[in-house]
């Protein structure tokens, strides 16, 4: 029998036991859940700890940017692998729970579109959920982010990723990175598994650049950062898709290695432990870690400022739009700094380009910036423009043996718009 033939019997029967349930003659509810099969695929390398691979472009962290860069890299007929350290797509959007995407709408109008928004549309109609109305300009900017139930979305994410032929490696991180003839050498490490690829270009979807880092070049960390924040839910239930979670400032949060992320996940889960005792609640929800709002950002060949941001500067090799208000999270909590009416701030290619490299780009949070243009600039529809974007140059790279930046930027924005990406023009 087929897994799906397995699957639908036992979808039926599991609705008779429910329909019995109701009438109350059925059995207990344990039996119903457990009473539907799956069968994982036997991998040829299972029993292997040491395997080895070539791609052309290897996708470093599948988190809001990364996973779209893997897609695109996918769809433009890269070979493309994804090599995230936890164990689902998605990152702050669904590890995180931050799962309400901004902003994929400016002063009436979409202004980011593509992979990213494709993923949030489908998942929210599969959900039978609600999209804003962007042709409605909401008096409050979070009043146009899209509520996304996490679970679909990360599982869409995966459908979409085996669609586009890139290969998904959960568990995994860069050991060392070493830069090769006509790319690099990357040597992961996951459980029971050591990884080495050979690839043509790297994405650094990391959030904090970490392969950046890793390879020596510059990145940027401010003395104190914004804090993160663990989402819970106590009281009542977390309907996804539907609502917003609670919120708990996590002050020091920082994902610059295991050790502080740890430390922040301890903090923040005894602090929700703290108020489940006093207020009395029931616990209904909770994320597996914290969402980190900073940590490094690279240093790029262009730095967008907060200046650029605000007065909408439309860079000569913009690939994609941002918006949001300058939101700086600091101890005291956040005061969104609206942009001025009609504003919609760019990206440039050469911003998501570490300084003085070949054959790296990154996307993400993680974007070369100064602080106040970063807080606004690393909000979700913003990284998923610039992942699509840095899908399209490292493919494009890969393809003709260049680097990122020197492949014409006129083939870089067509295969953005084939692929339903919105570019800025000068006009
Ligand atoms: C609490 C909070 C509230 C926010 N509110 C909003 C909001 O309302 N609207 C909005 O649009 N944005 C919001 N943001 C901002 C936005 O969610 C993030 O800035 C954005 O999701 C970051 O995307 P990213 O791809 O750069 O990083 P992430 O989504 O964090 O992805 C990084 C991925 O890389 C993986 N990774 C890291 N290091 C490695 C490694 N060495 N090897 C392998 N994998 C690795 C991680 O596991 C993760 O999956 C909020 C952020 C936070 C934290």
């Amino acid at each position: 029998m087929t897994n799906s033939s397995n699957h639908n019997d036992n979808s039926a029967n599991r609705r008779g036991f429910l329909h019995q349930s109701v009438l109350g003659t059925a059995v207990a509810g344990m039996t119903i859940a457990s009473n539907s099969h799956v069968t994982a695929q036997t991998l040829a390398d299972a029993g292997e700890p040491e395997i080895t691979q070539t791609v052309d472009v290897l996708v470093v962290g599948g988190g809001t940017a990364g996973h779209v860069a893997a897609i695109q890299a996918g769809r433009a007929g890269a070979k493309t692998l994804i090599v995230e350290r936890n164990s689902q797509l998605g990152g702050t959007t669904t590890t995180g729970g931050v799962a309400f995407p901004g902003l994929f709408d400016a002063w009436g109008k979409q202004v980011i579109a593509g992979i990213g928004w494709e993923l949030v549309k489908e998942s929210v109609e599969l959900d039978g959920g609600t999209l804003p109305n962007f042709a409605k300009v909401p008096q409050r900017h979070w009043q146009n982010q899209v509520y996304t139930n996490q679970f679909l979305y990360a599982i869409l994410a995966e459908q979409k990723c085996a669609e586009a032929g890139v290969e998904i490696a959960y568990y995994e991180f860069p050991q060392t990175v070493t830069e090769t003839d006509d790319g690099w050498q990357v040597d992961c490490v996951g459980f029971g598994t050591r990884r080495r690829v050979q690839c043509k270009q790297i994405i650094d979807c990391t959030g904090g650049a970490e392969v950046v880092g890793m390879v020596g070049l510059p990145r940027l960390r401010e003395e104190e950062r914004q804090p993160g924040s663990y989402l819970f839910m106590l009281g009542k239930e977390h309907e996804p898709g539907r609502n917003q979670i609670n919120r708990l400032y996590v002050h020091g949060a920082d994902s610059t290695n295991s050790r502080t992320a740890t430390e922040a996940n301890l903090t923040g889960r005894k602090a929700i432990l703290e108020r489940v005792r006093q207020k009395k609640q029931r616990l209904m929800h909770m994320q597996p870690e914290t969402g980190f709002r900073e940590t490094y950002r690279i240093e790029g060949e262009t730095v967008i400022t907060v200046n650029d941001y605000t007065s909408g500067r439309v860079f000569d090799d913009a690939i994609s739009y941002a918006f949001y208000p300058v939101d700086l999270h600091t101890k005291s909590g956040v005061r969104p700094k609206p942009l001025k009416r009609g504003t919609v701030p760019t990206i440039a290619l050469s911003a998501l380009i570490p300084k003085g490299s070949r054959n790296i780009i990154v996307a993400g949070r993680c974007v070369s910036s100064d602080r106040l243009a970063n807080s606004g600039l690393r909000v979700q529809a913003s990284c998923m423009g610039m992942g699509q974007a840095a899908g399209v140059a490292a493919s494009l790279a890969a393809k003709a043996g260049s680097t990122p930046l020197e492949v014409p930027l006129p083939e870089i924005h067509a295969m953005l718009r084939e692929h339903g990406q919105i570019i800025p023009g000068k006009a």
